[in-house]
Formats: C-alpha cells, sequence, structure tokens
C-alpha cells in the first residue's frame, strides 16, 4: 500500500505516519526529516537548504524529488516493507506531477491519499509548544505531552531542540506557504485516487483509528 500524508505544518502528519508504518508495515519517508538529516550532518545539500527550512520557505522541487526517487527504490528493494507513506511530499503542483511521472515509470502507484485538517488556531499552539528529538525523531508537547525529564528524550535520552521553523515567527510563514502552494494540490488528487479527509483535531488515538478505517 502507498498513502500520501497531507495536512499543514503541526497537524500530526509524523506522529500519525509513525503509527501507520508499524502497524501496516510501511516504510514512513518524510522529507522534512531527510532535509534535517542533512543539515545535521554538514552535507552540501544541507548547507544549501538550512537558511531556506530556518525560513519556512519550501526547497527546490529537484532536490526533493531526488530524495524521493532514492526512498521510494530502496522501499522496492526492501521485502520487509509493504509499500510507504509520503510525509511532506509533495508540496507544490509541480512535485505532485513528478511523482506521478516518476511512478508511472517504475510502475507504482498511490493507493490513498489522507488529509489531516486541523484549525489554524490549534496548529499554532501546537508547533509553538512542540520539542523534537533530532537523534530518533521523537515528538513532545511541553504542555501536554512532555518528556519525563526537561530537555531530554525519554526514548534515546538525546537532547530535545525547538526547531527553528517552529518559532513563532516562521510558524505563520509555513502556514501561508502550506495554503498557497500545498493545499491547491489536493484537487489534483481528487479525481484521481480515494481521498480521505481526516479531523485532527481528535485525540491522537482517535485520528489513527478514523485512519485505519479509511486506509485498510
Ligand atoms: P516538515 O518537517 O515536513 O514540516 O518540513 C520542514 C521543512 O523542510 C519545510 O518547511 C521545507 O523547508 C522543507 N521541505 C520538506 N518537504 C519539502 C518538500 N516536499 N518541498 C520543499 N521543501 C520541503
Amino acid at each position: 500500500m502507498n498513502l500520501l500524508l497531507f495536512g499543514a505544518p503541526g497537524s500530526g502528519k509524523g506522529t500519525q505516519a509513525e503509527r501507520l508504518r508499524d502497524r501496516l508495515s510501511l516504510q514512513h519517508v518524510s522529507t522534512g526529516d531527510l532535509l534535517r538529516d542533512a543539515v545535521a550532518r554538514g552535507t552540501e545539500l544541507g548547507k544549501k537548504v538550512e537558511g531556506i527550512m530556518a525560513a519556512g520557505e519550501l526547497v527546490s522541487d529537484e532536490i526533493v524529488l531526488e530524495l524521493i526517487r532514492e526512498a521510494v527504490e530502496n522501499v522496492r528493494a526492501d521485502d520487509t516493507k509493504k509499500g510507504w507513506i509520503l510525509d511532506g511530499y509533495p508540496r507544490t503542483m509541480v512535485q505532485a506531477k513528478e511523482l506521478n511521472g516518476l511512478l508511472t515509470d517504475i510502475g507504482e502507484a498511490i493507493d490513498c491519499v489522507v488529509v489531516l485538517e486541523v484549525d489554524r488556531d490549534a496548529v499554532i499552539s501546537r508547533l509553538s509548544s512542540r520539542r523534537s528529538c533530532p537523534e530518533c525523531k521523537a515528538v513532545y508537547n511541553v504542555l501536554n505531552k512532555p518528556p519525563a525529564v526537561e530537555g531530554k528524550c525519554d526514548k534515546c535520552g538525546g537532547g530535545l531542540v525547538h526547531r527553528k521553523d517552529d518559532q513563532p515567527e516562521t510558524i505563520a510563514n509555513r502556514l501561508d506557504v502550506f495554503q498557497d502552494q500545498t493545499a491547491p494540490i489536493l484537487d489534483f488528487y481528487e479525481d484521481k485516487v480515494a481521498l480521505h479527509r481526516i479531523d485532527g483535531n481528535m485525540p491522537v488515538d482517535d485520528v489513527t483509528a478514523a485512519i485505519e478505517r479509511q486506509v485498510q
């Protein structure tokens, strides 16, 4: 099963993707995580995208297409995976069309699109209080899901960070970019694949259950 997970920044895509990955034996592919890894490792790619990401802008379509091509090919070569969940890709109409081209070339298809719908105010509050572990990617919230020891990841002991692009001045820009460039893509998918809109304001377990009901 190949699935696209859509939603504004802070809508819970990463959290839900991790859960679905384990339950459905899918590979979770997050372009944001791949890019953050490149920044953390200080690679050429990382140096190129660091400033763009910190400002909440999108990196170039070419860069993310290459990341996705490699990730999708790796999943094809891995017998333990039954498909993939793309989280944070595509984010522009160009990317949506490039993804279709790539999948047609390799004889694969998108089985369904899941859209997490969350109120703008809720998203701003979630992102402002989100803390992330750069080591194992675990996500916390200082208001309603704090780590046992302040600033330390429960899972791996790594130091938690408040991502540069989760600072208030950047959040608004990321939400605008989502509204202007990413939301219109849904029209493109509406008549091509099964598209499920889920209320992402619900408690996290309810969101997972609602997604599972739709995709199984
Ligand atoms: P995310 O973790 O998905 O919110 O992504 C963090 C940042 O990585 C975004 O604000 C963009 O700067 C960059 N990024 C992630 N995915 C894409 C994409 N598909 N196209 C362009 N930029 C992306």
